[in-house]
């Protein structure tokens, strides 16, 4: 069986001799122990249990066509548009049972993005690239591996170009090419889940000219290499994982995300997918975004739903929950919520077939996704937060509920309705305000995956304005040249479709 469960995950990443991973200032030596990122392997370890647990197992396995044995979905090759649902429904599912980001995804995309890029680049003669990224394929799926997907570069000043960056490594670069590999330097930023994962996949994170061809370079790595040091970034409520309680830092998951530096790292040819190709730099980028933006649909969904049991479970607690501005407002929370689910499902459905055996999320349905989740997650904080009441920012800490001075005060001024105790109303309040305004949530709903501005410019260039203003102008009774398509989307092709077509 190639299907690890969680606890073979996390003996893989303890013992590591080469990587330098820091957190405050000080290095860690073993990720799955230390307090600050324990949350985050848990979290990460759920995608490895959930191919075990009773009703996520037959959801998180699947078919590997390129070693013919069932494997976790997360390093799975889509191959039909329910594989694509399958994943959507699969990411809601993990959030339900972890509260965070769970972080393995991204490689999950990368693994898709160069599979499709790859066959895009045979079908014009380029074969090589496939038959490497095919035996990754083959090595990722035997051993189960955890990915971290690699895109955002340091970038430096964001007007320039990168070969015309004052800091010549803003963007990860190729420095020397020798026949047995390449030599890399540069860093990438906001890596999810990085230290908590067995191998980098690389990809470059804009379209390029070609002065930048040493910049349009794509790879993977083992996390554990000499010369890659992973700063890890700071969250919001982050100490109180230190403080050893059980209430306050709930839930116990949570993710992180980090700086990784390649310090003239040494990657093998084999383990090149991509170099030098500034031809393919959007479509590889245009590709990985579609992918990362549909799956949003899914967790932000899965923290959607805990927010709304939070919230109505608070309003029991106290008393209101038949109050019809209750009521309207959850009503408002479960709309937002399945609004940014459907447009995940709708992008899986209406997938697109780039090339054999390589099925693409619907482009436009995938940026709609995005935009909608880098709204609503704050619409619904806002009335999640309006519900609880002020207690989410004022209320006492566990060791206040713990303190046997006033342990009896708190716990005759913080009780509602006699059902529920003080300590009821702490664990889901702070539930409620570690999930409702922590990073996953908040920060990663709007930047993740791209930017807002990035999900504009895509549905305005795949959206054709000049075909629906004939449809206008004809009803209008003008004159026009307006032929109607055979399908109902006003839409243009992707440059990515424009490829895998050969125009
Ligand atoms: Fe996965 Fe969502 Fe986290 Fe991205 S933001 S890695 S899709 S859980």
């Amino acid at each position: 069986m190639v299907i690890r469960t969680g606890e073979q995950y996390l003996n893989s990443i303890r013992n590591r001799s080469k990587v330098e991973i820091y957190v405050m200032g000080k290095e860690v030596k073993d990720v799955t122990t230390d307090p600050f990122l324990k949350p985050s392997v848990m979290a990460f370890k759920a995608t490895f249990d959930a191919a075990w647990e009773e009703d996520t197992k037959d959801l998180a396995r699947a078919w590997s066509q390129f070693i013919n044995e069932k494997i976790n979905r997360f390093n799975h090759i889509h191959n039909s548009p329910e594989d694509l649902a399958a994943k959507v429904k699969l990411l809601r599912k993990l959030s339900q049972k972890t509260g965070a980001c769970f972080q393995r995804c991204v490689g999950w995309d990368a693994l898709n993005t160069l599979w499709v890029i790859t066959n895009l680049m045979a079908q014009k003669g380029k074969t090589n690239y496939k038959e490497r990224f095919v035996e990754y394929l083959k090595y990722v799926h035997k051993n189960d591996l955890a990915l971290a997907g690699a895109m955002t570069d340091a970038k430096g000043v964001r007007t320039l170009r990168p070969h015309q960056q004052p800091n010549k490594n803003a963007y990860v670069r190729i420095e020397e090419i020798t026949k047995d590999g390449i030599y890399v330097s540069g860093a990438k930023d906001n890596i999810t889940g990085v230290a908590a994962t067995e191998e980098i996949v690389v990809l470059p994170t804009r379209a390029m000219g070609p002065e930048d061809k040493d910049y349009a370079v794509a790879f993977s790595i083992p996390t554990d290499t000499e010369g890659i040091k992973i700063i890890v970034g700071r969250q919001l409520n982050d100490t109180r994982r230190l403080e050893g309680g059980e209430i306050d830092a709930l839930p116990y998951f949570y993710n992180h995300e980090g700086l990784v530096i390649f310090d003239h790292v040494f990657v093998p040819m084999e383990r090149v997918f991509f170099m030098g190709e500034y031809q393919y730099t959007s479509q590889l980028v245009e590709i990985f975004s579609a992918y990362h933006r549909q799956g949003y649909g899914g967790c932000k969904a899965g923290l959607g739903d805990v927010i709304i049991g939070a919230t109505r479970n608070l309003a029991k607690q106290v008393g209101i929950e038949k109050a019809s501005h209750v009521q309207e407002k959850l009503t408002e929370m479960i709309f937002l919520t399945e609004t940014m689910y459907s447009a995940g499902i709708a992008a899986s459905l209406n997938a697109v077939k780039l090339c054999d055996n390589c099925w693409w999320v619907n482009p436009m349905h995938a940026n709609v996704t995005k935009h909608l989740v880098a709204r609503f997650p704050a619409q619904i904080s806002q009335l999640a937060i309006d519900l609880a009441g002020g207690i989410i920012g004022t209320a006492p800490s566990e060791w206040d509920l713990k303190n046997s001075k006033i342990k009896e005060y708190i716990a005759k001024y913080l009780q509602g309705v006699e059902d529920y105790t003080a300590e009821d109303r702490l664990r889901m309040v702070r539930l409620l305000e570690n999930v409702s305004l922590g990073v996953s949530f908040q920060i990663e709903s709007i930047h993740g995956a791209g930017s807002p501005a990035t999900q504009r410019i895509m549905f305005t260039r795949l959206y054709d304005l000049d075909y629906v203003e004939e449809i206008a102008k004809r009803l209008a009774g003008k004159k026009t040249d307006l032929k109607f398509k055979p399908e109902a989307e006003p839409w243009r092709e992707s440059e990515a479709q424009k490829l895998a077509k050969g125009s």
